[in-house]
């Protein structure tokens, strides 16, 4: 087993670190408190190579393996929830299409991210969150044409994306037999952007609702077969989850190392409160969530690069990391007393942030499901 980064990986780690000391942490309660990220943020993300970190070598891209891309948002997840989720949400939309589009598709969506694009994934609509079978947006076929018709909801980079990936229904019925994936450019005529959430917490991701009225696309906006939209949703999701826990992780680490740093100057009954063994205990639990969960990041990434069955693992990492991210965060505010609860320090932002990891790409009752599922059937 080998459990170090190699020294390429420090050395990308090294250069994400700078960027998120100086473009991210800098400017988080500031997004925070304006709900969007900083205008060029991405632009600056995009020169540094972040937006494209899964395209494949023979599409221009770097071709990370999902190790070394875990390691980058665990690093982005340390800075900013929020800006770590919109970041990572390029690779979420880009799964469909690199599982499962052709050439062009690839050669398409590849070029836009290798250009600093931003994508979405839009599966969730107001009856279809969990139960990606209610999907109502239909896609009807009329020739070499489909018709998109439906609404979708909590689209992270909904408002910002260059392109979409549309999960619609091509089935009368509805149902997930026939849940199908199209791509969808965002100058797509009768397609617009609609309300964007004002959210508890990752407050610089933006989020937002999409509205396709008579949208027309060509036969060639289709990602794979009509009703294959379900297993290509599900298998995105599996690749992406390990991404998710990853934020959660670097987010519980930084809420750790402040909680510590602060234990140790922070002084009552004459001493740091760092001496006082209740505080130790906690820290220690911290650090041991924190741990735990990065070792199942890295392990389900580490399947996955072997080309070995990781579902389980992903959705256990993403479930575990959450729940840390949840927790660990929580604690670190009960460490900082009444400061932790005040917004001029980080660790009040940070727990709001932690809360959507228990419920975005799959809620943690629903990857309980998941793991459950793998074990007794
Ligand atoms: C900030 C943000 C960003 C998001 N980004 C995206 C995005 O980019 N793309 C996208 O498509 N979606 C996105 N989502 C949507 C997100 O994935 C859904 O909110 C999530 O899947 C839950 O769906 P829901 O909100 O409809 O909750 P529901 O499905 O209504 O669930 C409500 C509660 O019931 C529980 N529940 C539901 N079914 C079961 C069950 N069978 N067993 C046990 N408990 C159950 C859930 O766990 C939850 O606690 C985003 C959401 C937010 C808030």
């Amino acid at each position: 087993m080998e459990f170090a980064f190699t020294e390429e990986q420090e050395e990308l780690r090294e250069m994400v670190k700078e960027f998120v000391e100086k473009e991210i942490t800098p400017f988080a309660e500031e997004m925070d408190r304006n709900n969007a990220a900083t205008p060029e943020l991405f632009k600056k993300a995009a020169d540094m190579g972040l937006l494209n970190v899964i395209v494949p070598e023979e599409y221009g891209g770097p071709g990370l393996d999902s190790v070394t891309v875990a390691m980058i948002y665990e690093e982005l997840g340390k800075g900013c929830a929020g800006i770590a989720t919109s970041i990572a949400a390029n690779s979420l939309a880009s799964y469909p299409v690199l599982l499962k589009g052709n050439d062009e598709q690839k050669k398409t969506l590849c070029d836009l991210l290798n250009s600093g694009g931003l994508a979405a994934f839009a599966l969730t609509e107001p009856g279809a969150g969990s139960d990606a079978g209610g999907v109502a947006t239909k896609a009807v076929k009329d020739g070499d044409h489909y018709t998109l018709n439906g609404n979708k909801i909590f689209i992270t980079n909904g408002g910002l994306a260059d392109t979409y990936l549309i999960f619609a229904n091509t089935r009368k019925s509805g149902g997930i037999r026939g849940l199908t994936a199209f791509v969808v450019p965002r100058n797509t005529p009768g397609f617009s952007i609609g309300k964007k959430e004002d959210k508890m917490g990752i407050r610089p991701s933006n989020t937002c609702e999409l509205i396709l009225q008579d949208v027309v696309v060509p036969e060639s906006a289709r990602v794979g077969r009509e009703g294959e939209g379900f297993r290509i949703a599900m298998n995105t999701l599996d690749s992406a989850r390990p991404f998710v826990a990853a934020v959660s992780v670097g987010l519980a680490q930084s809420a750790l190392d402040i909680a510590a740093k602060y234990a140790k100057e922070r002084r009552q009954f004459g001493q740091p409160i760092a001496s006082f063994q209740m505080v130790q205990a906690m820290i220690a639990d911290m650090a041991m969530k924190v741990e735990t969960a990065r070792l199942l990041v890295y392990k389900a990434c580490w399947l996955r690069d072997q080309g070995l069955e990781f579902s389980k693992e992903a959705a256990m990492s993403k479930c575990y990391a959450g729940d840390v991210a949840m927790q660990v965060t929580t604690d670190a505010v009960q460490i900082m007393g009444g400061y932790g609860y005040s917004k001029e320090y980080p660790v009040e932002k940070k727990m709001r942030d932690a809360k959507i990891m228990q419920i975005y790409e799959g809620t943690n009752q629903i990857q309980r499901l998941v793991i459950a599922n793998k074990i007794l059937y």
